[in-house]
């Protein structure tokens, strides 16, 4: 069966009245008919029938045993983070989204966890960066924003022979670009609010688990901890991931143009997009991704902050915004936006510049969106103009 297919048919018709539509089952509790005795659920923050379906959803769409679905992406790492105790050690790659990198190093740190960063580029010093107090390997592919990847498939197999989980943000590729598990990844973290819900219009997250065990031990914790999503949430996304096959596809479409063209440009430096023959991770990607998603960074070749401000404030279709995975494009500088809390000198270690701009494509049509970019060169090379101009005639 096709994916688009086995998506929307995973999605079942309420068994009680036929509704094509998952109902919202909007209570905080279930009538038992005596003490203990019900009909699988108790207590909404435990279990509620449509957040289920979302997780049985998510479980099927990344291949593993259990999926539980939170309140946002951070509660969903949050989450994960508490399978570790004090004493334990977090290996992750150097560049990683800039609130996972708050809640590792401001929070955690306070427990007891310890953090280390590698380069994952080099998945043999990654290896060899693994210490005998590391229990998580954390890995985001692609990563957010320097778009770069990683090899899932040789870190997981080092992960298993020392004994510590893996965990991959698959927040960028999406289940239908690449399958963690399926690499050899233990756990599978999505930021829900991109691309699996899609519209931009809610908060949430997912942890899918690889085992019975760990996907226990999560649905422990989320109801030990309560950071769920409510009802209407989960039906959102239940609502974006029947079209998710639709968009991506157009995402994927849209960014290679985009990335194509920025890369011919003459004002941009440099353009990060792995489905960009030149990336340095293309062959990575083929590997282990079906497709390269929606996002892609670029650095203008003059790399003050002041220019990629004053370019972003000339684009008409792409909205300043955080976030990303929605169906209307939107544009930010990470260094002063999503990864202002990464100190600066680490940013620049890890190539995000002052000037790194991210574009999250959506799904409007391209020419519009290359348009639209055109125009903002356009209007900031004539601005370069007049003040040369200017220079010259006071000179
Ligand atoms: N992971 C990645 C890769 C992200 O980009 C984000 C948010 O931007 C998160 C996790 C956190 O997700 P949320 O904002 O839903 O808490």
């Amino acid at each position: 069966m096709q994916t688009n297919t086995e998506i929307l048919h995973a999605i079942p018709s309420d068994p009680l009245t036929g509704a094509i539509s998952v109902p919202i089952y909007q209570t905080a509790t279930f009538v038992q008919s005596a003490p203990g005795v019900h009909q699988g659920y108790d207590y909404a923050r435990t279990n509620n029938p449509t957040r289920r379906i979302l997780e049985s959803l998510l479980q099927k769409l990344e291949e593993g045993s259990g999926a539980s679905a939170f309140s946002s992406g951070l509660a969903a790492i949050d989450a994960v983070l508490k399978l570790l105790k004090p004493g334990d050690e977090i290996l992750a790659v150097q560049d990683i989204y800039g609130g996972a990198y708050r809640l590792f190093t401001q929070l955690y740190a306070n427990w007891g966890i310890k953090v280390r960063f590698a380069n994952g580029s080099d998945t043999d010093s990654l290896i060899r960066a693994i210490s005998n107090n590391t229990r998580l390997i954390w890995v985001e592919s692609p990563t957010n924003p320097t778009l770069k990847l990683y090899d899932i498939q040789a870190i997981a197999s080092a992960a298993r022979e020392r004994k510590c989980l893996l965990c991959v943000d698959n927040t960028f590729a999406t289940p239908l670009a690449q399958k963690p598990i399926l690499l050899g990844a233990d756990l599978v973290l999505h930021s829900a609010t991109k691309y699996l819900s899609g519209h931009s219009d809610l908060i949430a997250g997912a942890v899918i688990s690889a085992s019975p065990e760990l996907a226990e031990k999560i649905r422990f914790i989320q109801n030990a901890s309560g950071a769920i999503l409510g009802p209407f949430d989960s039906w959102l996304v239940i609502r974006g991931i029947e079209t998710l096959a639709l968009r991506v596809k157009q995402h994927a479409e849209n960014a290679l143009l985009i990335a194509q063209w920025l890369s011919k440009h003459p004002a941009v430096a440099q353009v990060n997009y792995p489905g960009l023959k030149n990336h340095p991770d293309y062959e990575i990607g083929l590997k282990q991704q079906k497709f390269f998603g929606g996002v892609l960074s670029f650095d203008l070749k003059d790399d003050r902050a002041e220019q990629a401000i004053a370019f972003i404030k000339e684009l008409k279709l792409f909205k300043l915004a955080e976030s990303l995975g929605g169906v209307k494009s939107l544009v930010c500088l990470p260094s002063e936006m999503t990864h202002k809390t990464i100190p600066v000198e680490r940013r620049q270690e890890i190539g995000i510049s002052q000037s790194l701009i991210r574009l999250s494509v959506g799904i409007e049509d391209a020419q519009d969106l290359i348009d639209d970019l055109d125009q903002a060169f356009e209007i900031l090379n004539n601005k370069i103009h007049h003040i040369k101009i200017n220079q010259y005639v006071s000179a």
